[in-house]
């Protein structure tokens, strides 16, 4: 393509709320096959809601907010959230934790009010020597199948209790979806949420390749694995988590409303946050470098 042409790819873009990093973006935009999309912030709209609090025996609803609360308070992701704008709605004002650490990919851990408070994934309780009761499990598995999130609670060395959180998939990702497949694109949904979550958004929006379960630090592998399979890779996602894997795709696209580091990593940034400037960007680099039938 002409630079003149480029030129006017990358102006049109902009019209399109697509930000182009530089006119060589185009060409590899022209050429992806594949494109992994992240569940959280980028299909979904990443702004959960605490639907529902399922404790175990002897514990108050009441207490497992207010230490679960107090320790998500101090944490910035979209599950934290929702448990802390939960917590704070139902028990008043949170207590500061006296300890607090981010587990990225699995929950937070720290102190409030003299106890030892763990909140996400249960393989966070696992790291700790510490298993869900049956009933809880059950309450686990019930609100998954629902295509919640599950989020558990332990303090003092106990599970205590599961939260059910679920954020809305947003009303133009199945369309994208659709789009991107007519372009001749396979989509495949990534997350570090639970699988069962994961496949029902997935059916929700008309995925059929699921990628879940998957720590921060290693999502970049999954991008690199395609890679080696000889495909060549769009990613897009908002998060911190996406960063890497943004930057190592062939072709990285940023949510406009995410996080300052995936923006930073993405080789575009869909301004608007809609995944429908995501197949835009497909169709305008075909029709910039003249391949569009
Ligand atoms: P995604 O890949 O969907 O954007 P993350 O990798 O950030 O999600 O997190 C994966 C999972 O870890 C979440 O679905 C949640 O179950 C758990 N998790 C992460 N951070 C927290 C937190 N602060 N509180 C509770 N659970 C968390
Ligand atoms: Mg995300």
């Amino acid at each position: 393509a002409t630079p003149t042409a480029l030129m006017v790819g990358t102006g049109r873009g902009a019209q399109l709320g697509i930000l182009i990093k530089g006119p060589e973006v185009l060409e590899t935009t022209r050429a992806v096959d594949t494109i992994v999309l992240d569940k959280t912030g980028t299909v979904t709209t990443g702004r959960m809601t605490l639907l529902a609090v399922r404790t175990a025996e002897g514990v108050t609803e009441d207490e497992v907010l207010r230490l679960a609360g107090a320790l998500e308070n101090a944490s910035e992701h979209p599950v934290a959230r929702a448990v802390a704008a939960g917590a704070a709605e139902r028990v008043g004002t949170l207590p500061a934790p006296e300890d607090f650490a981010n587990v990225p990919g699995l929950g937070v851990q720290g102190v409030v009010e003299g106890h030892a408070v763990l909140v996400g994934r249960e393989k966070l309780l696992g790291d700790w020597a510490m298993e869900l009761t049956p009933e809880l499990a059950a309450a686990k598995q019930e609100a998954e199948r629902a295509g919640r999130t599950a989020i558990a609670v332990a303090w003092d060395g106990e599970a205590r209790a599961v939260l059910e959180v679920a954020d809305a998939v947003k009303d133009t990702s199945a369309e994208a979806v659709r789009r991107l497949r007519a372009l001749g694109l396979t989509p495949i949904l990534l997350t570090g949420d639970n699988r069962t979550v994961a496949e029902a958004v997935a059916a929700e929006v008309g995925i059929d390749e699921v990628v879940a379960e998957v720590m921060p630090e290693d999502k970049v592998d999954v991008v690199r694995r395609l890679q080696s399979e000889g495909r060549s890779v769009a990613m897009v996602g908002d998060g911190v988590n996406d960063a890497a894997a943004l930057a190592t795709a062939d072709l990285g696209l940023a949510m406009g409303t995410g996080t300052d580091a995936a923006i930073e990593a993405g080789d575009l940034t869909l301004v608007r946050g809609d995944l429908n400037a995501a197949a835009d960007a497909i169709r305008l680099s075909r029709r910039t470098l003249g391949t569009i039938r």
